[in-house]
């Protein structure tokens, strides 16, 4: 754990809304924490232009960063480092995510790049990229925010067959996560399901609020041990089937 006179240390990509908005609005919250909130249009991230604003914002830093797109996320760097040089990284939320609807029969290959570039090889290049701060952290925790779409074994029973592109996405970046635990021991890697959450992506339908889904994920990633590293998990903390 930090010491009483180190913060602790965050970044959520995919930050300007939805769940990311949710990890870094009840992050913010408590004065443990120091938040990097990354998002591909700060001028345009009103939801976290008020945050910073507020009488927490001193402890958020609102920095530009497109996870499609490489140079961006190589930029970042600059960003990051005058937080983070000292203090090391912690937690690092690779949140950001696109979702559309096709089939495998009629799927647009050029949509599926888009989509495997923001779902996967974003957050393997952010991770890349964050690896010196984590190494200077303390916890050394990169979560992947997955989806029930990315398990290869419940897709037979999954009701809708409609998420193609979307669901080999999420499959490429489990499969990272466990590379990330093989390759580096020292570094805590999960991917996690959020749940059904009412946000944009999952509609007004969806089964959980987005502070529920998120309040149970960070009472899992905060007492994650090197033990987890390389599991799937549910936002509830069980486990999913690969
Ligand atoms: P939303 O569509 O509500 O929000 C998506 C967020 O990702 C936005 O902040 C968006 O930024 C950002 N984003 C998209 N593309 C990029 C990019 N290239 N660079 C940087 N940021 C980007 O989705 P959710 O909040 O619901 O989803 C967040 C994550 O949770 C995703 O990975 C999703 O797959 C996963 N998930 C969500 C579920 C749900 O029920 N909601 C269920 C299972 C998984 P901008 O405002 O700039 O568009």
């Amino acid at each position: 754990m930090a010491s009483a006179t180190r913060p602790t240390t965050w970044l959520v990509t995919g930050a300007s809304r939805g769940i990311g908005l949710e990890f870094v609005r009840l992050l913010v919250s408590s004065p443990e924490h120091v938040v990097i909130a990354a998002c591909r249009r700060p001028e345009s991230a009103t939801a976290l232009q008020a945050l910073k604003e507020s009488e927490r914002g001193e402890r958020l830093h609102v920095v530009r960063m497109d996870v499609s797109d490489f140079d961006s996320i190589r930029a970042s760097v600059k960003q990051l480092e005058p937080i983070l040089d000292d203090v090391g990284l912690d937690y690092l939320i690779n949140n950001a995510g696109i979702i559309t609807e096709d089939t495998a029969f009629t799927l647009d290959p050029e949509q599926l790049m888009d989509i495997l570039r923001t779902n996967a090889a974003g957050p393997a290049l952010v991770s890349q990229v964050c690896l010196p701060f984590l190494e200077k952290g303390t916890r050394k925790v990169v979560l992947n925010v997955s989806s029930t779409g990315g398990s290869i074994a419940t897709s037979d029973q999954r009701k809708d067959k409609k998420y193609t592109s979307y669901s080999m996405s999420k499959a490429a970046l489990n499969m990272l996560t466990v590379k990330q635990k093989a390759e580096r021991p020292d570094i805590i890697a999960i991917t996690l399901d959020p749940g059904w959450v009412k946000t944009d992506m999952g509609g007004k339908d969806g089964l959980l609020e987005p502070e529920e889904s998120i309040s149970s994920i960070l009472k899992i990633v905060t007492s994650a041990t090197p033990a987890d590293s390389g599991k799937y998990l549910r936002y509830n903390g069980e486990s999913l089937p690969w």
